[in-house]
């Protein structure tokens, strides 16, 4: 008899990053920059769901950090925040602001460039929101973003100003990094900054997953997506998708996917499919055009209504056939 454990994983701090920030500060710019990839293309859609995970990304961390220096960070968006008024829109705003909050570290960009982002004491209105959730999480990283476009005489006074803000919040562990997110200036020091706040833990998804294993989580995400934004009213909380198989066709030049909606009732199965399938056939198009878009190639999608009672409820609740890592449709 062999006494070989098998070897321990390899230590590693993982986590959530949101990222809050006003329209065209540059945060699509930044994760395009951080994956190379263009994933983050999915981005401008509604919110659906309350952690919208964008990205993942695993990067070694510099010698200066206590170990374990390799960091999972999962970007997660925070879109419902700078809406208007109503009821729907205030429920996201507050599920935003909350998902802010369930972050290990926040992030907010600020656009250096702009005469309302130049410091603290200079912003507008609209800021207050993005800034309020960001507040929510004690880590927290200020990205002073395009400074490439900032005269450097003015650049080390703005963040003087924000060091200063800092100093007036001592409670938060916070960082102050300029960067131009365009030519990647600073991204470097940025992802560090995020991922030394990082929890050690067990890593939360596949190291190699902004691939065709991102791709595939993702397929779920637009699926999701598409079901939300169509019977949004009708099912809140209340479907999950699983995406069963995900198989890309070398010859036909295309994907393959099949995918499984799971609702807990007959009456909502008989809302997903619709009058005579009408309903379950639009989601299709709409899923499949998405789909299509962000994979750059046709797709075949097979959607299936499955009804399994009380899953959001059950141990494998809502997270797990949303975000965690499970045998069935995920990464
Ligand atoms: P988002 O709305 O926050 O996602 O912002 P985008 O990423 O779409 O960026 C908005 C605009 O700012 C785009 O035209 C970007 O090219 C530009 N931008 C983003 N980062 C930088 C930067 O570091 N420097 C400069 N000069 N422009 C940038
Ligand atoms: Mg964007």
């Amino acid at each position: 008899m062999s006494d070989a454990a098998p070897p321990e994983p390899a230590p590693i701090r993982a986590g959530f990053c949101a990222i809050v920030g006003l329209p065209n500060v540059g945060k699509s710019t930044l994760l395009n920059r951080i994956l190379g990839q263009r994933l983050v293309a999915v981005s401008p859609k509604p919110q659906t769901t309350r952690n919208r995970i964008l990205a993942v990304h695993t990067i070694d961390l510099p010698d200066d950090v206590e170990p374990p220096r390799k960091a999972q960070i999962a970007f997660v968006d925070t879109p419902g925040i700078q809406q208007g008024s109503g009821a729907l829109r205030r429920y996201m705003r507050d599920e935003a602001l909350a998902a802010a909050g369930d972050t290990d570290v926040a992030l907010l960009m600020i656009d250096a460039t702009d005469s309302r982002g130049r410091g603290p004491d200079r912003l507008h209105s609209e800021d207050a929101a993005p800034l309020a959730a960001a507040l929510r999480s004690k880590p927290l990283i200020i990205a002073l973003n395009k400074v490439d476009r900032v005269a450097k005489p003015d650049l080390l006074p703005l963040i003087e100003r924000w060091h200063g803000w800092g100093k007036e919040r001592p409670e938060h562990d916070l960082e102050i990094v300029p960067i131009a997110a365009l030519s990647g200036d600073g991204v470097g020091r940025l992802v560090a900054a995020i991922g030394r706040r990082l929890p050690e833990g067990p890593a939360l998804f596949p190291e190699d997953m902004v691939t065709d294993r991102a791709e595939r989580f993702l397929a779920g995400e637009l699926i999701r997506e598409q079901l939300f934004h169509q019977l949004g009213n009708e099912l809140p909380y209340a479907a999950g998708v699983v995406v069963e198989t995900f198989e890309e066709r070398a010859a036909k030049k295309d994907v393959q996917i099949g995918a499984v909606i799971v609702v807990e009732r007959d009456s909502q199965k008989a809302i997903v499919v619709g009058k005579g399938g009408a309903r379950i056939k639009q989601l299709g198009i709409a899923a499949r055009e998405a789909l299509s878009e962000l994979l750059g190639c046709p797709v075949h999608l097979n959607l299936f209504v499955k009804v399994i009672p009380d899953w959001s409820r059950g141990e494998r609740g809502i997270r797990q056939l949303g975000y965690e890592p499970s045998k069935g449709g995920m990464p």
